[in-house]
């Protein structure tokens, strides 16, 4: 039977219950903001200097994307301390506060079904939108009110030092998320495809980064494993060869 224990998420600090596979190496979390992911080998124990050293400030843009690829049903691979570029497309989330903003009213308009449809603010993961925290995401929902996309309704209820509010989608908060639908670019399903477009420049798709060929070839048969959907066997030889390592290095 596997491991369970309370532990927090790594990516936002939430409180989440956590399993470990009989060997110990993989730790899946059910996070309650982020949802379930799986870490492998001294990812999990140090993800704190990982996200420290190698994305300073990016730990809630990780929770939202792992959050992101959750609700659209895409298969998370294992995350160990070298994948985490590969496995996370930082070009999906938000560039700045107003996309954020825009991200909410997706959001919202995914959630409803009919017009005036009530959301309680304390059923909304920060995550979704990828706000920092609890109260990033109620200051969201005050800017959309001051833009009258949304409005707030019944009376507001004081939970944990803060309030919470019932809203909804205003006519014109629809009519924009409608805009947003329209011309919005649609970038998901070609990553692939500009990751092959770039590794041929040993230029990763993010702006800025670079890696030596040797790295970028490792990061491309993983990509590629991912995408031909022979990830878990590579995965599997990956963890046989770190297990040969350790038990050697251990004798
Ligand atoms: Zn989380």
């Amino acid at each position: 039977m596997p491991n369970s224990q309370e532990k927090r998420c790594l990516f936002c600090r939430t409180p989440a219950p956590s399993e470990k596979t009989l060997d110990n190496l993989t730790v899946t979390y059910h996070c309650p903001n982020c949802g379930d992911y799986s870490v492998f080998g001294v990812a999990n124990s140090e993800m704190d200097q990982i996200l420290c050293e190698d994305f300073p400030g990016k730990a809630h843009i990780i929770s939202g994307l792992v959050k992101e690829m959750n609700d659209a049903g895409e298969q998370i691979p294992t995350i160990t301390p070298d994948n985490m570029d590969s496995i996370f497309d930082f070009n999906r989330a938000p560039r700045n506060m107003l996309e954020k903003l825009d991200r909410a009213l997706l959001y919202f308009h995914k959630r409803t079904t009919f017009l005036y449809e009530r959301i309680h603010s304390t059923t909304i993961p920060p995550a979704c939108f990828y706000a920092l925290n609890v109260e990033e995401r109620n200051s969201i929902l005050s800017a959309l009110s001051k833009k009258e996309y949304v409005e707030f309704v019944g009376p507001p209820l004081r939970q944990n030092d803060r309030v919470e509010r019932d809203f909804f989608l205003t006519v014109d908060g629809l009519a924009h998320v409608e805009e947003l639908l329209r011309t919005r670019p649609r970038q998901r399903r070609c990553f692939v495809a500009m990751w092959f477009t770039y590794i041929s420049n040993i230029r990763l798709k993010r702006s800025g980064a670079w890696w030596y060929a040797v790295k970028a070839n490792e990061m491309l048969a993983l990509r590629c494993a991912v995408y031909n959907g022979t990830y878990d066997r590579v995965f599997q030889e990956y963890k046989d060869h770190t297990l040969a390592r350790q038990t050697k290095l251990n004798s």
